[in-house]
């Protein structure tokens, strides 16, 4: 990153720093180290066996929430570094952004958060946070990784005005409204390009979806127009690729060029001045609008496709058998995850469940419920 020259308003140090002060790295930035952290932790090595929208086992080539994040990184790197921002730390709050994810995806974390409504509920970007701030157990100095806060921050994309108040500077934005970073921004965003463009190519992989309904789409319809123009002969999957590539390109071209409009519109000339500005980072209005339509036809044509819909039910039954006899004798808890204190054994039940993986919780359930095993 030395080599080049940062906008003004990119983040090039940490305002609050680490919770725990430690000695300046040597050799990479500060932000660097918080990626390298974030890498070698065990709740990154899980998101393998994490289902993004089909469960892992379904198949091998679909993506799970490593890949995604990997992905998402690679958007937001290439979008933070045409804009001269902190690509180091567009990356980092890339990668982490998913880590406090439940098994089976979406329906997992809503079954969660119902088996803890009267217990303070359950919201993954929170516990990203938590398991960066917390959950690790990794060094000998202080417990999680010990980010900086501009990392943290990222992280913590959403947030209730209540669950913010209860928090240390990280919660101040939302009581405040003020925005995050630019490269959080950046990484925000590169998750929504991310997942919206991967769930259509897994979606045509798995056959849940086909080419035909997506000529509905104007964004990819434009797109498979022109491949099939330009390679009349072209094989499916490969039209698929290069369509769904073509859409990637579209929204990434866009959000630099709007951003770069903002920019100029706001003139931010420091880090507190994106704080305080409207959003920087956004897609043109017509772009967002194409994206809004492409998120509803995927809402209603895969996520609520009705194979989708069973697994979906499938992980709630699991997830709440799980909480339930966790919480009706804690006895059967590992000893980690059981508390002496009574009042710490919700949050520890649900750190526990988040923490699986979709094939540990369905060997767990079957652990606990099936009567042949051991
Ligand atoms: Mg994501």
């Amino acid at each position: 990153m030395a080599e080049l020259q940062l906008a003004p308003y990119a983040v090039t140090a940490s305002a609050h720093g680490r919770k725990i002060s430690e000695p300046a790295p040597s050799g990479r930035s500060e932000f660097q180290r918080d990626r390298d952290r974030i890498i070698h932790s065990g709740a990154f090595r899980r998101l393998e066996y994490k289902t993004q929208v089909f469960v892992n086992h379904e198949g091998d080539l679909f993506r799970t929430r490593l890949t995604h994040s990997i992905e998402v990184a690679q958007i937001g790197r290439s979008i933070a570094r045409r804009l001269a921002l902190n690509e180091d730390l567009a990356e980092a709050i890339s990668l982490a952004h998913d880590l406090g994810h439940t098994p089976f995806g979406h329906a997992g974390q809503e079954a969660l958060n119902a088996c803890m409504k009267d217990h303070g509920g359950f919201e993954h970007n929170l516990q990203s946070l938590r398991v960066v701030d917390v959950l690790e157990e990794r060094y000998a100095a202080f417990d999680g990784l010990n980010l900086c806060f501009e990392t943290r921050e990222g992280i913590l994309k959403h947030c209730s005005l209540e669950n913010a108040a209860k928090l240390d500077e990280v919660g101040e934005r939302f009581l405040n409204n003020r925005r995050p970073s630019t490269e959080a921004q950046i990484a925000n965003l590169a998750d929504e390009i991310a997942y919206n463009n991967h769930d259509v190519d897994d979606g045509l992989r798995s056959g849940l979806i086909t080419l035909e309904q997506l000529t509905s789409v104007r964004l990819f319809a434009g797109h498979l127009n022109e491949v099939r123009t330009s390679y009349p002969n072209l094989a499916e999957r490969r039209v698929v690729h290069e369509t769904v590539r073509r859409m990637i390109n579209t929204l990434v071209t866009d959000l630099i060029a709007q951003t770069e409009q903002n920019i100029r519109a706001h003139s931010p000339q420091s880090v507190d001045d994106v704080r305080t500005a409207p959003p920087i980072v956004a897609f043109s209005a017509q772009m967002y609008e194409l994206n809004r339509e492409l998120k509803a036809f995927l809402r209603t044509h895969l996520y609520r496709h009705f194979r989708v819909m069973r697994m979906t039910a499938k992980a709630r039954r699991i997830i709440g058998d799980l909480f339930n006899a966790f919480i009706e004798d804690s006895r059967l808890l590992p000893p980690q995850f059981n508390p002496e204190a009574e009042s710490m054994r919700a949050r520890s039940v649900a750190d526990y469940i988040a923490g699986m993986t979709d094939r540990y919780a369905i060997r767990e359930h079957r652990r606990i419920f099936a009567i042949e095993e051991i």
